[in-house]
């Protein structure tokens, strides 16, 4: 693992540092690390693009399934071993806060500061008059190089930004400054998220944002936005294709100004959330990342999981079968309550789903073509999908029935864990 100086406000700095291209590998039921990795270690061999696959776990999917990031660590760990995996990689606490993180801090070595929660909340007035003072140079005409038309930036709508984001930026350095303590800051890597809210944040938000996060002195080295439109779990990305474009070449635009500006780390990058799946913005997000030689890491809404319904639709055998059929009429029995922790991600048409037992008489070849995301497919079912995305909990409560039937059809559910991150994703966005 390579470290890393920087100098922040003239003050030498050591991190730990990411590569180019990471790769967020979220895995429910923790089993498939080894098809996951292989799917890298393919696009290393193969293409020559070295992708840091970073296993993520959030706390709200630890509570659903019970599971710990020890778990994690060690599917990492035991992966990386038996593929003999010489590359980085990380295990990232994945939207964590002040009060849950001291779980995370013994197996982490990425850390998602989740301040979502925290914007809108204003810090203390003599905080926000001292930011907007030192801001002041970039008020009025705000150049952007690389950007055409510079950004109107009156005094009030810096006031504002100030006043939105400014006390969440303070509790992301309060969490940063836990982490450190206990692990020093050159044992793990620090990403800010402030994705999971209903508002997009424009590149000039971005920008006042990575200036209260240099103050702060977080050594960011990702940062998570929301970006313009839906992205929802599992399933493409719904929205104006050609504002993201535009949205997402700014930031890239407004990043490397600020890193300049504010002296953060250089690798400083983008992390889109939810990112799996989001096919028809891939090109796009390559292009740009190709066109300013930029870094991106892509975040999985933890889509393998669904790779494990399909690999047990698709063996053949009655009984893995009946078990995808069983956790699809558990999923629909209980919608509201599976729906409701995921509202702002997802988008189910109740009319469109099958019903359980039409679904009952389907083959394992009409389910895994219902479940699987090939658009075009004549099967595929988008709503299907995404509900069984969010019934991971009812695989949860079949334990280890569930568990064991993924080590007893570990191949054919493997390849289905391998071929979605690498055929789907990776050779579509790189
Ligand atoms: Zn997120």
């Amino acid at each position: 693992m390579h470290s890393f100086i920087f100098l922040f406000k003239h003050i030498k700095y050591s991190i730990m540092k990411i590569g180019k291209y990471s790769f967020g590998i979220g895995d429910r039921f923790a089993h498939q690390g080894e098809a996951q990795l292989s799917a890298i270690m393919q696009a290393s061999q193969f293409l020559r693009i070295d992708i840091v696959p970073v296993w993520n776990k959030s706390n709200r999917e630890h509570t659903i399934v019970h599971s710990t990031q020890t778990e994690t660590r060690r599917e990492a760990d035991d992966a990386v071993k038996a593929l003999n995996y010489a590359g980085d990689y990380f295990v990232d606490a994945d939207h964590i806060n002040l009060y849950n993180v001291d779980h995370f801090l013994a197996d982490s070595d990425f850390f998602t500061l989740d301040v979502a929660d925290s914007i809108g909340k204003k810090a203390a007035q003599d905080d926000i008059d001292a930011f907007v003072d030192e801001n002041q140079q970039y008020t009025g005409k705000l150049h952007i190089p690389g950007i055409a038309e510079p950004f109107d930036v009156p005094q009030s709508a810096l006031t504002a930004i100030a006043e939105k984001f400014l006390f969440a930026i303070q509790e992301a350095g309060k969490i940063y400054r836990h982490i450190e303590q206990a692990k020093g800051a050159d044992h793990f890597v620090t990403e800010v998220s402030m994705d999971e809210v209903s508002g997009a944040q424009s590149p000039v938000e971005m920008f006042f944002i990575l200036s209260a996060i240099a103050r702060e002195k977080i050594p960011a080295q990702t940062i998570a936005p929301k970006f313009t439109g839906r992205f929802n779990k599992g399933v493409d990305y719904v929205g104006d294709v050609s504002q993201f474009e535009k949205e997402f070449e700014a930031d890239l635009l407004v990043i490397d100004f600020a890193v300049k500006q504010f002296g953060l780390p250089d690798n400083l990058k983008l992390s889109v959330h939810s990112g799996s799946d989001k096919f028809s913005i891939y090109p796009v997000i390559g292009n740009l990342l190709k066109k300013y030689d930029k870094g991106v890491h892509i975040k999985t809404a933890g889509t393998t999981w669904l790779e494990e319904v399909i690999g047990l639709a698709m063996t053949g055998n009655k009984e893995a079968i009946g078990l995808a059929k069983a956790i699809y009429a558990g999923a629909f029995g209980r919608f509201d309550e599976l729906c409701s922790p995921y509202a702002t991600v997802i988008d189910i048409d109740r009319a469109k789903l099958p019903l359980p037992e039409e679904v009952d008489r389907w083959t394992g070849e009409k389910f895994a073509g219902t479940l699987r995301h090939v658009p075009g497919h004549p099967d595929y079912n988008p709503n299907f999908r995404q509900l069984i995305h969010v019934g991971y909990k009812v695989a949860a409560e079949y334990e280890t029935a569930y568990t064991d039937a993924l080590k007893t059809h570990k191949e054919t559910v493997g390849r289905q864990v391998f071929d979605n991150i690498y055929q789907r994703h990776i050779l579509k966005m790189f």
